[in-house]
C-alpha cells in the first residue's frame, strides 16, 4: 500500500500546523520535504514545499478536518461586530471578549473549536 499525498505547504510552520490537527485526530501523518527547508530563503521557492502524505483510507478524514481548519481560520480572520458593545471581536468567538454576550448564530460566520 502506498501513501497518498494530501497536501503541500510552502511552510514548515504551517505542514507542521496541519499535521498536528491530523495527529491529534488519530491519522498516520508522514510529513515529506522538511528537511530541504531549514532555512527559508536560502533555496529555491520550489524545494521549500512541505507534503503532507497519509494512508488511502484516512484521506476522506484528512480532507474534513483541513477543511474544518480553513473555515476555522477564515472565520477568525473575520470581525464581528458585539450587537450590545459595538466592541469588535474575532469571527471565531462565540461571547463578546467585552461584555460577554453570546453571539447570535447569524452574526457568527462558522464556529467550531480547533481540536
Ligand atoms: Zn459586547
Amino acid at each position: 500500500m502506498t501513501r497518498v499525498r494530501i497536501a503541500v505547504h510552502r511552510t514548515v510552520g504551517e505542514a507542521r500546523l496541519q499535521a498536528g490537527v491530523l495527529e491529534a485526530a488519530g491519522l498516520s501523518v508522514e510529513v515529506r520535504g522538511e528537511s530541504l527547508s531549514p532555512l527559508s530563503g536560502e533555496i529555491p521557492s520550489t524545494e521549500t514545499w512541505i507534503e503532507l502524505w497519509l494512508w488511502p483510507q484516512d484521506v476522506e478524514a484528512a480532507r474534513q478536518l483541513i477543511a474544518e481548519l480553513e473555515e476555522n481560520r477564515e472565520a477568525a480572520s473575520k470581525e464581528v461586530t458585539c450587537p450590545r458593545c459595538h466592541e469588535e471581536n474575532p469571527g471565531n468567538f462565540e461571547l463578546c471578549w467585552s461584555c460577554g454576550l453570546e453571539f447570535p448564530s447569524t452574526l457568527r460566520p462558522r464556529l467550531r473549536a480547533v481540536p
